[in-house]
C-alpha cells in the first residue's frame, strides 16, 4: 500500500503546456503512474499500472527537491491520474501548480480504492486551502472513451472556482455532446476550453471546427504540443 508520503513517477520532464489556460508556459511536468480510468484512446496506457510502464518511487523530499530545481515557476502534475497522490503536500513556496485530472476523484475527500492489478491507493484528504490554489484542468470522459462519469465528483468540479473543463472533440457531434454535458452540470462556458483530437499538425487545422467552437460559447484550445512535436514521449 502506498502511504501518503510516496509518490509513483512515471516521468518528469521540462516542457510547455501545450493546452488549456496556461498554453505555452514554461512547466515542469510530473508524470504519475496508476490510472482509476481506461479510455480507449489513451495517449499514456504506459501509466495504466505498475506492469504497464517503467516508473520510480519517490519520496515527498526527493520530489520537492526536483520542484525546487525547476527553471521556472509553473509545475504541472499530470498522469495517469494524479489525484491519487497527496499532491498538496508537495507544494513549495512561489511555484503555480497546476493539475490534469480526469475528474472522477475529488481531492478534498480521502481515498482508498484497489486497482485492478492489486495496487491499493490509501490517502488523506488533501487540504482544501492548498489545493484551492492549484490551476485545476479536469477532463470529463466523452461516449467515445467508453468510461463512466462520476457526477458527484463533476458536480463538486462545475461548482468551484479553481478549475477549468478541457475537451477533445472529433466533430460538431463531440460538441453538441460537450454542450449538452456542460448544460447538464451547470458549467459555465467560460470554463470550456476545447482542442482538436489527432497526433499531426494537419489534424489540428481545421477552422470549421474551430468556428463551431466559437459558436458553442467554448474557448479553443490549441494542442502545441501536437503541432510542434506530434505527442511525442516527453514533450
Ligand atoms: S484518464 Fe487519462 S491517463 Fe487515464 S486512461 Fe483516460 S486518458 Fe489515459
Amino acid at each position: 500500500m502506498l502511504t501518503d508520503d510516496t509518490y509513483y513517477v512515471s516521468e518528469y520532464f521540462q516542457s510547455i503546456q501545450g493546452e488549456g489556460n496556461y498554453s505555452g508556459v514554461n512547466s515542469l511536468f510530473i508524470r504519475f503512474q496508476h490510472c482509476n480510468l481506461r479510455c480507449s484512446w489513451c495517449d499514456t496506457k504506459y501509466t495504466w499500472n505498475k506492469h504497464s510502464g517503467a516508473y520510480k518511487l519517490f519520496t515527498q523530499t526527493e520530489l520537492k527537491e526536483i520542484i525546487t530545481g525547476n527553471m521556472g515557476t509553473n509545475v504541472i502534475f499530470t498522469g495517469g491520474e494524479p489525484t491519487l497522490y497527496r499532491l498538496d503536500q508537495l507544494v513549495v513556496s512561489d511555484m503555480k501548480f497546476h493539475v490534469e485530472s480526469n475528474g472522477t476523484i475529488i481531492p478534498n475527500q480521502a481515498l482508498n480504492i484497489q486497482m485492478e492489478d492489486g495496487s491499493v491507493f490509501s490517502r488523506m484528504a488533501m487540504d482544501e486551502k492548498v489545493i484551492s490554489e492549484f490551476n485545476w484542468v479536469i477532463s470529463p470522459k466523452l461516449s467515445n472513451s467508453f468510461q463512466e462519469i462520476n457526477e458527484e465528483a463533476i458536480a463538486f468540479w462545475a461548482n468551484n472556482d479553481w478549475c477549468i473543463f478541457k475537451f477533445i472533440a472529433r466533430n460538431r457531434k463531440d460538441l453538441i455532446e460537450i454542450n449538452a454535458f456542460a448544460d447538464k452540470y451547470a458549467i459555465a462556458r467560460k470554463k470550456v476550453f476545447v482542442g482538436i483530437e489527432g497526433t499531426t499538425l494537419a489534424s489540428q487545422i481545421k477552422p470549421e471546427l474551430v468556428d463551431d467552437i466559437i459558436n458553442f460559447g467554448f474557448n479553443f484550445s490549441p494542442r502545441l504540443h501536437v503541432m510542434i512535436w506530434r505527442n511525442v514521449h516527453g514533450k
